[in-house]
């Protein structure tokens, strides 16, 4: 019997280096079937995102519906607070990871800042959050160099079961990041990497997704889709 697929909850960005196509492509190295529910069409080049077409709240929920049963879920992109709601109504019954995005590289707003009432409320459903820093400053009102356990310990304040920290945004030799479990903080750390991709955030959270849909435990996914995103980051 076919293993149940992974749904992808994002948005498109049409240049791929981010978004639903990195998604699939990390559905792909790990040998997991997709099941995506698009939340925006987005043109963007490496440089600048040109436009955002936010899919409407109701064909959101009619793609998670046609989904069916899946093993795991990642969640991107939501770009407003319409989609955000309906994407916590409509969660399937399955371990999810959500990513909060909120802001491209480039600076442009990939959620609408009336949705944050929404997205914590969807932050409290799922598994796993995987903010980075600025991120983790914006959604708890600490600074972005608070001292982690502060930080982890407001988003758990909020509602968070899980949180990666990520400290790709920090300086220093090492690229770590913090798994905060309700009983452990555990490290992940791999060399920095100076090759500046896109998508390192939707690669992380899709490769946990594959691991908890494979029944990895939490930690051990989370190190496997690190590993994953350091490969990721040295491939030419
Ligand atoms: N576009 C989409 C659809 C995304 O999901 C994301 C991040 O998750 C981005 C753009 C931002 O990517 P970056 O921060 O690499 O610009």
């Amino acid at each position: 019997m076919q293993a149940d697929p992974v749904l992808i909850i994002a948005g498109l960005d049409s240049g791929g280096g981010a978004g639903l196509m990195r998604d699939l492509a990390t559905l792909a190295a790990f040998g997991q079937r997709a099941k995506t529910a698009a939340t925006a069409i987005t043109a963007q080049t490496d440089a600048q995102v040109l436009a955002i077409h936010p899919v409407p709240a109701e064909t959101v929920a009619a793609q998670i519906r046609a989904a069916g049963r899946v093993a795991a879920v990642k969640i991107g992109m939501l770009t407003n607070a319409a989609v955000t709601e309906t994407v916590t109504r409509h969660l399937p019954d399955a371990p999810a990871v959500l990513d909060p995005v909120l802001i491209s590289s480039s600076g442009t707003p990939l959620l609408a800042p009336d949705a944050l009432p929404a997205l914590y409320a969807l932050m409290a459903r799922v598994t796993l959050i995987t903010p980075n820093l600025p991120e983790a400053a914006h959604l708890t009102g600490l600074p972005p160099d608070a001292p982690a356990e502060a930080t982890a310990a407001a988003l758990f304040a909020m509602g968070a079961r899980a949180v990666l920290l990520k400290g790709g945004h920090a300086e220093g030799p090492e690229a770590l990041d913090l798994l905060f479990t309700a009983t452990a903080r555990i490290p992940l750390s791999a060399p920095r990497s100076a090759t500046g991709k896109r998508g390192t955030g939707c690669t992380l959270a899709s490769a946990i997704a594959c691991g908890l849909a494979q029944g990895l435990p939490l930690p051990a996914a989370c190190a496997t889709a690190k590993a994953h995103v350091t490969a990721y980051l040295n491939t030419p």
